[in-house]
């Protein structure tokens, strides 16, 4: 399928499941089941995996504009759907015949969702710096020992794409391993759900990891390998998944505030919102914001789907881009709505509240920029 084809597709599910699904997603915290299957049956949940695998292999660009829509709609199913992908992504980059066939295989053909377990409560934001633990037993067995938290899709995804530091203990920080767990896998404790107040759907929940035992087969690429480097394979789909589901946030913030604008009109004039110069000049200015943002999002991905050198800066700048535009654009369209804008349950009240994570999801914009003030000035990204 082209990209446009499965964009078509995105779409239609939004409109006929996500749309339905989006209200209960946010008020219930429910994990959205209906919107996650539809996407399944209509045959987009391989929409990072190579064709190779059985996937439609639309790489960056068609992550970012896919969570972009669905993002419109419902951020928590956008997140829940864009990890599936970069879980997916992960392990798509160095398969073994038979992960091919456990993981990639049914993740394309719509039986299988997975996601990332990167963050932890020790490293936080650094969540480049693993400390669980994988410990080699026997010569085909290892024990995964240790903590994530804000695991989306906890408790729901069939299998989980956990980061591990190396086995070897003079490895450098960076040189973790990824390796996968099955959803019954024995040892796997999950904690409470997380009460965000926004992204409330997508079942961020932390989970401990005591001492599961998994087949050395279940581990992505070589020990410590250089692939599974955070700049490379699990940054750029990691942050472009979010970028796209952001910048849907303030497209629909945009749409709202437009929407008011022109339907909106004085009694004692007979003026319209839209036809006041300093509405209009707001509007403009959100709107160039939003645009500026999206070219820099998807030529960052086109850039990552090329392999292209300088798509690293790109991608990490589009993330933190994305984050400020979201919560700015939201901003200014709530003041565009006026007091409606302002209403309890108006769809301000989630946008707001959704956008406000982009900033803190890690990578958070302040490492962002660090890193990117780092390339600039001919510095290795990590140094703390
Ligand atoms: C809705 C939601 C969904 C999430 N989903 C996932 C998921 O699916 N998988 C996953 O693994 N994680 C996920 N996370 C976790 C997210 O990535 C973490 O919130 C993040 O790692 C921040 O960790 P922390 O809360 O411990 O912040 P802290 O580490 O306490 O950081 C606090 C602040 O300090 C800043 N800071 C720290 N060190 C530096 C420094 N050296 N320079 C500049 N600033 C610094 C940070 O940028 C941040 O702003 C999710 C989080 C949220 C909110």
């Amino acid at each position: 399928m082209r990209l446009e084809e499965s964009l078509i597709k995105i779409k239609h599910v939004t409109e006929d499941t996500i749309r339905g699904e989006a209200a209960e997603v946010d008020k219930q915290a429910k994990w959205p089941q209906h919107s996650i299957q539809n996407l399944q049956q209509e045959g987009l949940a391989g929409l990072v995996v190579p064709a190779q695998f059985g996937g439609l292999g639309h790489g960056l660009s068609g992550l970012a504009k896919a969570c972009e829509i669905i993002g419109q709609v419902s951020a928590s199913t956008a997140l829940c759907f864009g990890m599936h992908c970069v879980g997916s992504a992960v392990i798509a980059a160095k398969p073994t015949k038979a992960q091919q066939k456990q993981f990639l295989e049914p993740i394309a053909a719509g039986e299988h969702i997975t996601t990332l377990a990167l963050s932890e409560p020790g490293t936080g934001a650094h969540f480049y710096y693993p400390q669980t633990q994988l410990l080699p037993v026997s010569e085909d067995r290892f024990l995964v020992k240790g903590k994530k938290t804000f695991v989306t899709s906890g408790g729901y995804a069939d299998s989980y794409v956990v980061t591990t530091a190396g086995v070897d203990p003079d490895a450098a920080m960076h040189q973790f391993s990824c390796v996968v767990l099955e959803k019954n896998a024995q040892g796997l404790e999950w904690g409470p759900a997380w009460e965000g107040i926004g992204m409330r759907g997508n079942s961020s929940r932390s989970v401990t990891l005591n001492n599961i035992a998994v087949s050395t087969s279940y581990l992505l690429g070589e020990m410590g390998d250089q692939l599974w480097y955070i700049f490379h394979v699990v940054a750029p789909y990691f942050l472009t998944s979010m970028a796209g589901t952001y910048l849907g946030i303030a497209q629909a913030a945009f749409d709202e505030a437009k929407k008011h604008l022109m339907q909106r009109s004085y009694s004692h004039n007979g003026l319209s919102l839209n036809q006041i110069p300093l509405l209009q000049h707001r509007l403009g200015m959100i709107w160039a914001k939003l645009e500026r943002t999206r070219q820099l999002v998807y030529h960052a991905a086109a850039e990552g789907d090329k392999g292209e050198e300088t798509a690293l800066l790109a991608i990490l700048s589009a993330k933190a881009e994305v984050a400020h535009c979201a919560v700015d654009v939201v901003n200014e369209a709530m003041t565009l709505a006026g007091g409606i804008g302002y209403r309890e349950n108006s769809r301000f009240d989630v946008l707001l509240r959704d956008a406000r994570a982009a900033h803190v999801m890690s990578p958070t914009t302040d490492l962002l920029y660090t890193w990117v003030g780092r390339a600039v000035l001919e510095q290795p990204l990590l140094n703390d």
